[in-house]
């Protein structure tokens, strides 16, 4: 018996990185999920590497209302319902303020809050007809602020807000909506980071293990341990939080 066995899941942006490592988990707990990315192909492969029940790739821009409206009606519609949601899709378009780019703050507040709010809205609709669903979104340490990261930081923290206050609209239709702030995770959008400073990946995870108190950078299945208990069951007395999972750098 896995906890999520019967249980069907959206997860954004899991192509690869931490949505890939999250829906491996889902997978190996019971969950039929759909992967959804913006490429339709890297959505269906990566689907096609999840291992037990029944999973499809759907290629979907999180920030497009009719992508969004087409990707949970597909599955419900292939993988039989919706249970659970995580807005994981994300980018960066990191500059210092005088250097960014209105482009540049249209694009990360779009997929980050445009997106969880179209992919929330969505999902809703199955979620309080059935009252039940779980909601994850992805917030960040850099919703404390971090430097070249006025766009980021300020989505990031939006999405804390707005995980407040879907909890609290929600909540008596037996929908819990939780964040995960991650810390350093080693993924493709940490190594871009890298090129981006001039730093070879292994020295930038070296020294983001350096930064923080457990002394090593995360993983995608740390993230995916923390996804998986608030989209449980047994967390059902947990909404509106954000928990830190990020080796306790943001401890001070
Ligand atoms: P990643 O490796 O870059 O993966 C992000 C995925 O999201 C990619 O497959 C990307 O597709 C997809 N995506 C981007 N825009 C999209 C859109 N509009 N619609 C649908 N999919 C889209 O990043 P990650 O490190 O796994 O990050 C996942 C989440 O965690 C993000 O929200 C990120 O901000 C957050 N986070 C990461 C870290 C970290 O250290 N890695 C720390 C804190 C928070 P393409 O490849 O086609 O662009």
């Amino acid at each position: 018996m896995g906890r999520f066995d019967g249980r069907v899941a959206i997860i954004t942006g899991a192509a690869r990185g931490i949505g890939f490592g999250v829906a491996e988990r889902f997978a190996e707990e019971g969950a039929s999920v759909a992967v959804v990315d913006l490429d339709e192909s890297a959505a269906a492969e990566a689907a096609s590497r999840l291992p037990g029940a029944k999973h499809i790739g759907v290629g979907a821009n999180v920030a497009k209302a009719e992508d969004v409206e087409a990707a949970v009606k597909r599955t419900v519609e292939e993988l039989g319902g919706l249970h659970i949601l995580m807005n994981n899709a994300g980018i960066t378009r990191d500059n210092l303020l005088f250097k960014m780019t209105e482009e540049d703050w249209d694009l990360v507040m779009g997929v980050h809050l445009k997106g969880a709010f179209l992919m929330s809205k969505a999902a809703q609709a199955v979620f309080v007809p059935q009252k039940y669903g779980k909601i994850v979104n992805v917030s960040s340490v850099s919703a404390l602020g971090n430097r070249g990261q006025a766009n980021y930081s300020a989505a990031k923290m939006g999405v804390q807000g707005f995980t407040r206050t879907l909890a609290i609209e929600l909540g008596p239709y037996g929908v819990n909506v939780n964040a995960i702030a991650p810390g350093f995770i080693a993924t493709e959008m940490t190594d871009a980071t890298a090129a981006r400073v001039g730093m070879s990946v292994e020295d930038f995870r070296a020294a983001a293990a350096q930064a923080n108190p457990v002394r090593r950078t995360g993983e995608p299945a740390d993230i995916a341990a923390a996804a998986a208990f608030l989209a449980a069951d047994e967390s059902s007395y947990i909404t509106g939080q954000t928990l830190y999972v990020d080796g306790g750098v943001t401890l001070g």
